[in-house]
């Protein structure tokens, strides 16, 4: 692989999604390749400060409010059980995820973000461009931000 992986492909790299081919010419780039290797620091760095955000309580009653919405169907029985388990990691990774692959799918993240409410901010703005956000609430939540001392 001569030229550098996109972000897209550094973050599947990093978390083993890839083909074994692909994972290994990916990892043989990096060993010869400062940029991808900062690249790669800076998706560990970004990764270990999401884990330091607290998960948020879900009420116990969301997934019965969930389920009078949607059909009967005995799958939804089964996904029940696991749901409550699976929540909280679900939220806080797809979260992660979506920050990192969707809102920019070429563009450079910043090396080493300061903090984590400084990453958070950063990526608010970028997701308040995505059709479906919710632009009031993050607006709220940078301005709560902004006037903590
Ligand atoms: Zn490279």
């Amino acid at each position: 692989m001569k030229q550098c992986p996109t972000i897209n492909k550094l973050a599947e790299y990093q978390t083993e999604a890839l083909a074994n081919r692909e994972q290994q010419a990916i990892h043989q780039h990096i060993t010869n390749c400062t940029v991808c290797q900062r690249e790669l620091q800076a998706l560990e760095s970004t990764v270990q400060l999401l884990a330091t955000l607290p998960v948020p309580a879900l009420p116990d009653n969301l997934w019965a409010g969930v389920a009078q919405h949607l059909p009967n169907n005995p799958r939804i029985a089964f996904r029940q059980r696991w749901w409550k388990a699976l929540a909280g990691a679900g939220v806080a990774a797809g979260i992660a995820i979506g920050l990192l692959v969707m809102h920019a799918p070429n563009a450079r993240l910043p090396i080493a973000p300061a903090s984590a409410s400084a990453y958070v901010a950063d990526h608010a703005l970028l997701s308040s461009q995505d059709t479906f956000a919710d632009r009031a609430s993050i607006g709220v939540m940078l301005a709560l931000q902004r006037s903590e001392p």
